[in-house]
């Protein structure tokens, strides 16, 4: 596991994962407050944020990736 991945404190000894596009309209921007690091990253995951390999991008902000991509393909077609 890493520690490169970037982690947003609260000041109070909490610590949260940032989604790293906030590209969509309803990006969740960061997720929840934990006590520790690998809380964060379990919150993360049963939100079925995206893990990159670096970072997260919350559902909708890979939901926001698809549409576009698809829109890319109609385009295409067309
Ligand atoms: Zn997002």
């Amino acid at each position: 596991m890493s520690d490169e991945l970037l982690y947003i404190e609260d000041g109070d000894g909490g610590f949260a994962i940032p989604c790293q596009l906030k590209i969509a309209e309803d990006c969740v921007q960061v997720g929840e407050f934990c006590e520790t690091k690998e809380d964060a990253r379990h919150w993360a995951e049963e939100e079925c944020w995206i893990f990159s390999g670096e970072w997260y991008l919350c559902v909708e902000c890979n939901q926001q990736i698809m549409r576009n991509i698809s829109n890319l393909q109609t385009k295409k077609m067309n």
